[in-house]
């Protein structure tokens, strides 16, 4: 078996290994950085992302830290030219609430002591104050948070939505970006400082004075020696933490979205990624409803469902796509390489954000052919919050857990990795997201029974 020697390999060659070895390579020591995998990059969980970003969280540690990631994207961006597609027309986060004082007390505990003036509230007659998001250009875009109960206001810039939304939560610093080109541009940057992948599957991991890594490929085995491991492996971080002996606190759970042709203009190009906050009953007809609750397996769908499902325009002004998600299973799974799709989801998903998006109802029962239905698992720990600093292995490291939001904190998880990595200064906030947080047992009790764990 042939062996050869680098300073740092990374597991794993999603969004999050690759930002990881891009952050690791771009130090001053300029380590010798290989990334393996079995599949191409990024062409797993992260060819799945909605692509969205946001610092809108229930707890400032996370806005800190998503917050943290932005700053990255911005300085790739102005570095790229835009290479990846940032736009911030924000987050608009509706409900039928005319009082939501439980929403408002969240937000203000969510953006901290710091992030009380960056809300801004827009009651009856204030329509001169807010600024609609017009554009989709990140640089010109307005910070904080616009709390919109203006009726002026709401018909005029959200004139898509349910007339009976009384208040519009509009987050501004969030958007999306091209996850695939952040990528691509990542990739470009770690072959530029020497960095490889490697085609194969890790599949045994033994540690005496450095690592040896085995590795798996097509028809073959060769080895790898390393300083330092990175185990950046998506839902695989729990077996590939097992080859080292160690047991992680995640679980895998599927989530699905849709994407399709938005033939008929329901959905303006300028809306911002809009989420109905509300619970609902999914609106199906009575024949529909009889049907669906005669069979046991199917009558949670004429149940209460959660609120949360999300509704963008995709592919710019000049696009006609639009993508729709509703991250409404919890129910833990083992990853499967054939990923259980349920075919009723596009039906089910179309027809709960309807509810937010009425226009949407001409495709009831007769979505567009050009339609992508697509998922992954949602790597998470019971908090929702991510792994990322020293594994309990001597020179093992961790950059997982990254939920429904690794593509936003891909920047963050790989910066603060590099700097777990090289010994370097890191953000207050970095302890709190590596494991060394499990020991601190009032700040876990108190995550673990807020209701609200920023699962999108
Ligand atoms: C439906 C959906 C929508 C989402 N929407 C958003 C969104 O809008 N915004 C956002 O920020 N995030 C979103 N996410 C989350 C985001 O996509 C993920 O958090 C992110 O892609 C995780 O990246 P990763 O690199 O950790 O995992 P992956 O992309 O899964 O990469 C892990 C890699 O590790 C490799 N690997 C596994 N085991 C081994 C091994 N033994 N040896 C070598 N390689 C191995 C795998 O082959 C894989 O390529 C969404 C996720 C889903 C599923």
């Amino acid at each position: 078996m042939t062996s050869r020697h680098v300073d740092i390999a990374v597991v794993g060659a999603g969004i999050v290994g690759l930002a990881c070895a891009y952050y690791l390579a771009r130090s001053r020591r300029a380590p010798k950085v290989a990334v393996v995998d079995p599949l191409p990059p990024m062409s797993l969980t992260s060819a799945a992302s909605g692509e969205n970003y946001r610092n809108w969280w229930p707890h400032p540690v996370m806005t800190e830290f998503t917050d943290f990631s932005t700053d990255l994207m911005e300085a790739i961006s102005t570095e790229s030219d835009n290479r990846l597609h940032m736009t911030r027309r924000g987050y608009a986060l509706a409900t039928r609430q005319a009082h939501p004082d439980d929403l408002l007390r969240q937000l203000h505990e969510g953006y901290g002591v710091e992030g009380t003036g960056k809300i801004r509230m827009h009651g009856k007659g204030s329509s001169a104050t807010y600024r609609p998001a017009v554009s989709a250009d990140w640089q010109s875009a307005p910070d904080g948070v616009d709390v919109v109960q203006d009726r002026e206001i709401l018909e005029r810039c959200f004139p898509s939505f349910d007339r009976e939304v009384s208040t519009v939560l509009h987050i501004r610093r969030a958007g999306d970006i091209s996850g695939q080109q952040l990528g691509s541009f990542m990739l470009e940057q770690i072959r530029a400082r020497d960095g490889e992948v490697i085609r194969g599957q890790v599949v045994e991991i033994g540690r005496t004075r450095n690592f040896t890594i085995a590795v798996a490929h097509e028809n073959s085995r060769t080895s790898l020696t390393a300083d330092v491991v990175v185990n950046a492996a998506g839902p695989s971080v729990g077996e590939v933490a097992a080859l080292l002996g160690e047991t992680l606190p995640v679980v895998n759970v599927f989530q699905q979205k849709i994407a399709f042709e938005d033939v008929r203009g329901a959905i303006g190009r300028q809306m911002p990624f809009s989420i109905d906050l509300d619970g609902q009953t999914i609106d199906w007809t009575a024949q529909e409803r009889a049907v669906l609750a005669e069979d046991p397996t199917s009558r949670w769908l004429t149940d209460a469902m959660p609120g949360a499902i999300h509704c963008r325009p995709e592919g710019g002004e000049r696009g006609k796509w639009i993508k729709l998600g509703w991250a409404f299973n919890a129910t833990p799974s083992v990853p499967a390489a054939a990923l259980p799709l349920d075919p009723n989801f596009p039906e089910i998903v179309l027809r709960g954000a309807s509810r937010l998006n009425p226009g949407l109802k001409a495709y009831y029962g007769r979505l567009p052919a050009r339609l992508s239905h697509y998922g992954g698992y949602y790597t998470m720990t019971r908090e929702n919050w991510p792994l990322i600093g020293p594994m309990e292995t001597d020179g093992a490291y961790i950059a997982g857990a990254l939920s429904g939001f690794g593509t936003m904190a891909a920047c963050a998880t790989g910066a603060l990795c590099a700097g777990w990595v090289h010994g370097e200064a890191l953000p207050g906030f970095a302890r709190l997201l590596s494991l060394a947080r499990y020991d601190d047992k009032p700040l876990m009790q108190s995550l673990l029974e807020g209701a609200n764990k920023g699962v999108l």
